[in-house]
């Protein structure tokens, strides 16, 4: 199919000329004539897919007749970070050069004051993090009510960030008439809930990750030691000796763990920046461009900071801890061999990473090949307790002893030389019905909301919000797990300045 038959407008088409595509891709071919048709739709469809022209394509198409009004916004779509609600508003300004639409960019880590004076002029496309919108709700500078078109992209994201409870205020703010578009990659029972809740009689559209992409990338384990300083020693190692490295990914687990491994690269002389959830938006923006523009060479990232961006040639990712959640491995290495590039995914695994190990290959359906030894084979110790680390969550130490070890459950192995000249290995990407049966309610890393805010000067919490924030647990277990890994313990010493009697002076 062409994208002439999909009932695209004129100047629409003329767009999508100018970007080089040729043909829609199955989530396009599929969502677009019913968006067009007005009716709300379930996609089920990961970044990747072409699912943001799925739907900014129809949108400017629709857009094209009416004009927005002071305050009121016509379309508004929800996005879990800012880069992605970046990536969106990038979509629009490629698709819609022939349009004259006013798009606004609600995120948070920038000033308030900008972003009011658009919404006060009036825009045809809010596009939002559900943290700042409300903020500006809440002001008094914004009204939900000419909402005629809704999105909720990244669902499944928004769960594992603790932001159901925001979105669910605010399609309540929204207008029972409007249109719903549903994007999640996957479909919990929490996911499936919101979209019965939310979506009128939708069509549902779903695509599977292309397999290409995945099978152009050849993954391979390296063991290391758990102390921070040899894994990072393995990781240079791993980086000086990559064949054909144009660019890389690091992903790490935690967020303090990207600054200091950032910090370490640079020290090495690599030529890295970092984009985790404790940077300021200008810093975050700053580091993603020069990764994209080829300035510079490595990015270290936390999963939630780097989930769905748009970064179409990577040459390599490592993983300098093996995730947690076995599908973020999928995520993760779905960076690299995109659009049938060949890629090159390496895990760092140290001792105790066993059951996470375990989780991945049960979920991509075959074991990873080891660069070099097992872990258990390379006698490396078990981690001792660090300051740099933080508790692990999910998958700990206590458990993994538990865990049969790589080389006791027959684990495959080649040397390095091996590891080059191999051939891809393809893997599958997570099937929605691979999915745990259960929702992840342990919101994950790096909840964004809290740090988007900025100071709050007006007294504006409702007792409305006061009462949903206490209903809550989520988010705030995630909050005070944050506030444990950057609060140093002493475990059971107690200093002794601690012991020393305090003589408390009366006031007289
Ligand atoms: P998305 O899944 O929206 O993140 O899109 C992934 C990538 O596919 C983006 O770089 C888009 O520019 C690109 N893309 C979207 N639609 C098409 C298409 N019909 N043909 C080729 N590339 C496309």
């Amino acid at each position: 199919m062409s994208f002439d038959e999909l009932g695209l407008s004129d100047k629409v088409l003329q767009a999508v000329g100018a970007a080089g595509y040729s043909q829609p891709t199955p989530i396009q071919t599929q969502a677009i004539p019913h968006v067009l048709a007005r009716r709300d739709v379930l996609g089920i469809a990961q970044t990747g897919t072409g699912k943001t022209a799925a739907f900014t394509l129809p949108m400017l198409t629709m857009l094209e007749t009416g004009r927005a009004r002071a305050r009121m916004p016509r379309t508004l779509i929800l996005e879990p970070t800012r880069e992605l609600a970046a990536q969106v508003e990038e979509n629009f300004v490629r698709y819609g050069v022939n349009h004259k639409l006013s798009v606004a960019l609600l995120i948070g880590g920038v000033s308030f004051g900008d972003q009011d004076v658009k919404i006060t002029r009036g825009v045809d496309v809010l596009i939002a993090t559900p943290g700042r919108l409300l903020d500006h709700f809440e002001r008094g500078k914004l009204l939900l009510t000419g909402v005629e078109l809704l999105v909720i992209d990244e669902a499944d994201r928004m769960l594992d960030m603790g932001f159901i409870p925001d979105i669910e205020r605010i399609v309540k703010l929204t207008p029972f008439t409007r249109q719903t578009l549903f994007f999640s990659a996957t479909m919990p029972p929490e996911i499936q809930r919101l979209s019965e809740k939310f979506l009128s009689n939708p069509v549902k559209v779903e695509v599977a990750r292309p397999a290409s992409a995945a099978q152009t990338i050849t993954q391979r384990l390296v063991s290391t030691g758990s102390d921070p300083a040899a894994k990072r020693e393995t990781l240079r190692g791993l980086i000086r000796d990559a064949v054909d490295l144009q660019n890389a990914i690091i992903f790490c687990n935690r967020k303090r763990d990207v600054a200091v491994l950032h910090r370490s690269l640079q020290r090495h002389k690599f030529n890295a920046v970092a984009l985790h959830g404790d940077m300021d938006q200008r810093a975050r923006m700053l580091a993603l461009e020069s990764f994209r523009t080829g300035e510079a060479t490595i990015l270290v990232a936390s999963d939630v900071a780097a989930r769905g961006l748009d970064i179409p040639m990577v040459s390599h990712v490592f993983n300098y801890d093996v995730p947690h959640h076995a599908e973020d491995y999928v995520h993760r290495i779905g960076r690299t061999g995109r659009a049938g590039r060949s890629g090159a995914a390496f895990t760092l695994v140290a001792p105790g990473d066993e059951r996470s190990l375990s989780a991945i290959e049960k979920l991509i359906g075959n074991a990873v090949v080891w660069s070099g030894p097992t872990t258990a084979e390379a006698g490396h110790a078990p981690a001792r307790p660090s300051r740099e680390r933080g508790p692990r969550r999910g998958g700990g130490r206590g458990e993994a002893e538990e865990a049969p070890s790589r080389s006791r459950r027959g684990g495959r192995r080649e040397s390095a030389g091996e590891a080059r000249a191999a051939e891809p290995q393809a893997v599958r990407a997570p099937a929605p019905e691979r999915e745990p049966a259960e929702p992840r309610r342990e919101p994950k890393r790096e909840p964004q909301r809290e740090p988007q805010r900025e100071p709050r000067r007006e007294p504006r919490r409702e007792p409305q919000r006061d009462a949903e924030r206490t209903a809550r647990p989520a988010r705030g277990r995630a909050r005070r797990e944050e506030e444990q890994l950057d609060t140093p313990s002493f475990g059971d010493h107690i200093p002794a300045f601690l012991l020393r009697p305090v003589v408390i002076k009366s006031k007289k």
